[in-house]
């Protein structure tokens, strides 16, 4: 007995159903994904998309660190994608704290988290205009290559591009 018998459980029928899949590894769509780990967000359904279309790329508010241009690259030059949507979404817990925030909850469990940056989002019109600067300007990616950025509202299901 786990904690995580729920799941094992739900993918034993899951995997009864599933039958054989001829997917690949590469994206049908061309498309990846980067969004919020937020539990509201269904990236495939909100686009439109379904399994072995995209690359989903998910962390604390859908930021553009290292780790997810390391994936774009990996995305891009071995597994068939040619464009890249950002995707932040309105009532973000990351805009709703600082990094120095964190750190004190953190404090106040007896955790120093100091030496991680959390890259919270004071602003995110500004966070999703830089985390777009730097996938269109690293040079590790084609300069060619349609990057786009929307905003996906929890409440509506809407998505709305944005100007940047
Ligand atoms: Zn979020």
């Amino acid at each position: 007995m786990s904690e995580f018998d729920d799941l094992y459980a739900a993918n034993a029928k899951f995997a009864k159903k599933f039958g054989r899949s001829g997917l690949t590894g590469r994206a049908a769509r061309g498309l990846a994904v980067v969004t919020c780990m937020d539990s509201r967000i269904d990236p495939l359904g909100l686009l439109g998309l379904k399994p072995g279309d995209a690359k989903i790329l998910r962390n604390a508010g859908a930021r553009v660190t290292d780790d997810v241009l390391r994936t774009l690259v990996l995305a891009v030059y071995v597994l068939g994608v040619d464009r890249v949507l950002v995707m932040p979404h309105t009532d973000c817990g990351m805009s709703k704290v600082t990094d120095p925030d964190v750190h004190a909850l953190t404090q106040e469990r007896g955790v120093d988290t100091r030496s991680l940056e959390f890259h919270t989002v004071p602003d995110q019109n500004e966070a999703l205009r830089h985390d777009l600067t730097r996938i269109r300007s690293t040079p590790f990616l084609p300069q060619s290559m349609p990057v786009a950025g929307a905003i996906y509202d929890v409440h509506t299901g809407r998505l709305t591009p944005s100007p940047h």
